[in-house]
């Protein structure tokens, strides 16, 4: 049986991540600092270093069968190729800016204006579907300063916090796409690598569950249970235990990790008590 071939960022924004997910599915890859690919000991797996820009090309071309990358390269590169799983990580987005002291109308405001972009295929996408005539100046990296040097009347650039954007003076006014981290596939796996696919999609989903989620404990007088079981709907049902204390018991459940701050609230208010909320590391829905 051949081994997936995954592609995977070298270096950059999107490397770190992307490793320790493969770790975190139980794949062991040697580091790779220097090395163009490195396979797993413990599953049938290559791991191709590359830049992004490449990968959606190698994916298409088979060259890699997988590949873990921005959303926002994947549609800039447009290969025929398929998103399998959103990752959650690396979220940003593709946004225009301008200078900050100019006042904004709408997308009007880019017609006959020169706007510097790595996406250029993005940006004019966004521009027709608006009716906009402009002109794209196309760069590869640092499109922040180039309204500064005189190269562009505004940029369409990846922006996350908009902290460079500020500091180069630029204001955000249109958000183009949003993106994070996704897995791709060649769309003709042969069917010994689907099958490799389908297990490390399975560890994945079960590694970003986890993180979705937390386990909580706690403690309650029996009567409070009723309200409490309202407040944490669990997976199924919470499970409930009796403690020494007469009239009282521990309930174990589930919550999303965005709403478990808003619950433990509502929980302290129904009677509960000793409130633990502890990491999942995997969950099997
Ligand atoms: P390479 O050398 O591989 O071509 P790069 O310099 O083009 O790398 P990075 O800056 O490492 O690319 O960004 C890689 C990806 O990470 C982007 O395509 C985007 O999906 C995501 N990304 C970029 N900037 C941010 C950010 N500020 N916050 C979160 N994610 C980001
Ligand atoms: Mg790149």
């Amino acid at each position: 049986m051949s081994n997936l071939k995954i592609a995977i960022q070298k270096s950059g924004r999107l490397s770190e991540n992307s490793r320790k997910l493969l770790e975190e599915c139980g794949i062991k890859i040697s580091n790779g600092a220097n090395v163009l690919k490195t396979s797993a000991g413990n599953f049938p797996i290559e791991v191709l270093f590359l830049r992004d820009d490449d990968i959606p090309q190698y994916v298409e071309q088979k060259v890699a069968d997988i590949g873990i990358l921005g959303e926002n390269m994947v549609f800039e590169k447009n290969k025929d190729v398929e998103i399998m799983e959103q990752l959650g990580f690396a979220h940003c987005r593709l946004s225009l800016a301008i200078p900050k002291e100019e006042s904004f109308s709408g997308p009007g405001y880019f017609n006959n204006k020169k706007v510097a972009t790595s996406y250029p295929r993005l940006l004019r996408s966004y521009f027709d579907a608006n009716n906009i005539e402009a002109q794209i100046e196309e760069i590869s990296g640092s499109v922040e300063i180039a309204p500064g040097i005189g190269l562009a009347d505004a940029v369409c650039d990846i922006v996350s916090s908009g902290s460079t954007l500020m500091t180069n003076g630029l204001r955000e006014v249109v958000t183009v796409v949003k993106s994070q981290a996704v897995i791709i596939s060649n769309k003709n796996l042969d069917k010994s690598k689907q099958e490799i696919l389908s297990k490390l999609l399975f560890r994945v989903r079960a590694v970003k569950n986890a993180k979705e989620n937390k386990y909580i404990l706690l403690n309650a007088p029996e009567e409070a249970i009723p309200a409490i079981c309202e407040i944490l709907p669990g997976m199924k049902s919470p499970t409930i235990l009796p403690l020494v204390e007469k009239g009282w018991c521990s309930l174990h459940s589930v919550v999303k990790e965005d709403e478990f701050w808003e619950r433990i609230n509502q929980l302290k208010k129904a009677g509960a008590e000793g409130i633990l909320v502890i990491p999942i590391e995997k969950m099997i829905l």
